[in-house]
């Protein structure tokens, strides 16, 4: 059997459902490993699910179901969410597959052999999220940076890797494995602070695969998670391309390949570490609880107008990213452009005809360049310059007037160059690249039903709301959106974006030159203390205010007030006339972040 090139994404917990954040290096991962394919290489591509992390485990726990049956069901939703992405993967790992488990410890059992895992005593906090130790100087503000939550103090006597055996051949291998640059520079200045060995046992853990020589420890699951993509491999090993986002940077450019290195396995070639989607430029994530789930998406969608939309995300750097940059992308590029495109050519031949000559036109497409991009993994730029292709062909339409010409010979140029467009369209949006295909090789040219219906998208729209104020007109600067009066106007997936939340108030301080504004310090749980300013100074005093329990908007956009960045809103009624507010709250018994709806 010959090596196929190999190409994996990161597994992911099954803690919860699927995340955007999952869709999108999926998608990258599957239109690069479609492009090579079309290029004639055989592609080996492995993705999966990491279902031995502890965190899938408290997850379980929290919701009330028997751990197999979480992850189960959870494993299924990924499995799910990569059939609609048209995830085209050669092998789907889970890491509780006793083959995986078998792998692992052989593994395990050749590093010991080596001498480079050792017994010693283990202190440290731990971030449960992360799966790992920090040291003090890794966390902001006593919290680690990944989730905002305090690490646990853990103690324990527990089996170590000897790390720091290998700074040096490390330091020779990053710069050529890690991609980009920059990243590889972050992990390179982090190394040049100190290496030190890690702790890879976890004593008395349940969940996961012990020990091959020690019953009472399980082996850390970031051991465990690594070799997935050596006990997946499927005789394909050393893999050609990892795929992973920049939060797990540090496990795939150092201890990944220091692993390889003890147990004498060859080292994988390119590491690809892609940047983070956000919203409003703060990262997504369950626990900030601004997810978007691509399930809901593709439904809503479509599974090419999410892919194409994700594609068009800058691959290294972060970028922002929500159903409304979707739907801009959907109507402005896939509809007007390439859509109507197709339907104004296929509707001309359908009446016209066409006449074989050479094509003129294709010369201005730089194939070459989209070879590039695509080679260095800049999916995004290669999507451009096709797009900026599919421009000149509506240019030609507009310039050569084929409905007044009847100019067969342009049409016949059209047609060739909407053929190449779909070829090169196909890694990125397979199913409507086919369609484009299927429709332009046929032997009678019709116009079909639209390849992609322009989206309605309605968000209510902010208006000033004048209203009266001691007998004086006054706009509300507290913009009311536009149809509020009707609520069944209010669509459920509008209701559905806010995240309130249960919060108590820990502290209420003046603030200097407000006489109607507090400075409130909440805790709201899991998402950590916020400060909020909150216009209730003439109606409670700081004593009333003092550890109740409110609701609290959380992920309204920060504003500065007084001076102060207010984090979100309290809610409360009031009178017309502003007169009277009280606060609407919680029964007292509801935890601290909990969610309301
Ligand atoms: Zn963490």
């Amino acid at each position: 059997m010959t090596k196929k090139f190999y190409v994996t994404t990161a597994i992911d917990y099954v803690n919860a459902e699927p995340h955007i954040g999952h869709a999108f290096e999926k998608v990258i991962a599957d239109a690069f490993v479609r492009w090579k394919r079309s290029k004639g290489e055989n592609v080996f591509f492995l993705t999966g699910v990491d279902e031995n992390a502890q965190k899938n485990v408290q997850a379980a726990e929290s919701s009330g179901i028997p751990v197999k049956e979480f992850i189960d069901k959870n494993t299924a939703s990924f499995v799910e969410l990569c059939r609609k992405l048209d995830i085209s993967y050669s092998n789907f790992i889970r890491t509780t597959d006793k083959k995986h488990s078998i792998e692992v410890k052989k593994i395990v059992k050749k590093i010991i052999d080596e001498g480079d895992i050792y017994k010693g005593i283990y202190e440290g906090l731990y971030c449960v999220g992360c799966e790992a130790y920090y040291t003090e100087k890794d966390l902001i503000d006593g919290k680690c940076p990944e989730h905002n939550k305090k690490p646990e103090l853990r103690k324990e006597e527990a089996y170590f890797f000897k790390l720091s055996k290998y700074e040096k051949e490390l330091k020779k291998i990053i710069p050529k494995y890690v991609l980009p640059k920059f990243r590889g520079n972050e992990v390179l200045s982090r190394i040049d602070e100190g290496l030190k060995d890690i702790c890879v046992s976890r004593k008395g853990a349940t969940w996961g695969i012990s020990f091959p020589n020690d019953e009472n420890y399980k082996i850390w699951v970031w051991i465990d998670a690594l070799l997935n993509y050596y006990s997946g491999a499927d005789g394909n090993w050393p893999a050609d391309l990892h795929i992973i986002g920049k939060g797990i940077n540090w496990f795939h450019s150092v201890i990944w390949p220091a692993i390889l290195l003890s147990a004498k396995v060859p080292l994988p070639k390119k590491l690809f570490v892609h940047g983070y989607l956000n919203t409003e430029g703060k990262k997504m994530s369950k626990s900030l609880g601004n997810v978007i789930s691509p399930l809901k998406l593709i439904e809503k969608y479509g599974t090419d107008a999410v892919r194409y939309s994700l594609l068009r995300c800058s691959v290294f750097e972060d970028t922002d990213y929500s159903e409304r940059i979707l739907v801009t992308r959907y109507n402005n590029e896939l509809a007007n452009k390439l859509g109507n495109l197709v339907s104004r050519v296929s509707g001309l031949i359908e009446k016209t005809g066409i006449e074989k000559t050479p094509n003129k036109l294709i010369k201005k497409l730089n194939e070459k360049k989209i070879n590039k991009f695509m080679e260095n993994y800049e999916l995004d730029k290669a999507l451009n310059e096709i797009f900026s292709f599919i421009d000149n062909c509506n240019e030609y339409v507009q310039k050569k007037k084929p409905w007044e010409t009847k100019d067969k010979k342009v049409l016949y140029e059209l047609k060739e160059s909407l053929l190449k467009v779909a070829e090169l369209l196909s890694p990125f949006i397979p199913e409507s690249a086919e369609k484009i295909k299927k429709d332009f090789s046929a032997k009678k040219i019709k116009k079909g039903e639209p390849l992609f219906v322009k989206i309605e998208f309605s968000t209510p729209k902010s208006v000033p709301q004048i209203m009266k104020v001691n007998g004086k007109e006054k706009i509300n600067k507290f913009k009311k959106p536009e149809g509020i009066m009707s609520v069944d106007e209010v669509e459920f997936k509008e209701w559905e974006k806010m995240d309130l939340r249960v919060a108590q108030i820990k502290k209420v301080e003046d603030i200097p030159g407000a006489d109607k504004l507090y400075k409130l310090s909440i805790d709201v749980g899991e998402l950590g203390v916020r400060i909020i300013c909150a216009g209730l100074k003439e109606f409670y005093t700081k004593d009333r205010l003092k550890s109740k329990k409110i609701i609290y908007f959380a992920n309204l956009k920060p504003r500065m007030m007084k001076g102060i960045e207010s984090q979100g809103m309290l809610l409360a009624a009031s009178t017309e006339d502003h007169k009277k507010v009280s606060l609407i709250l919680p029964d007292s018994e509801v935890e601290n972040g909990s969610r309301i709806g």
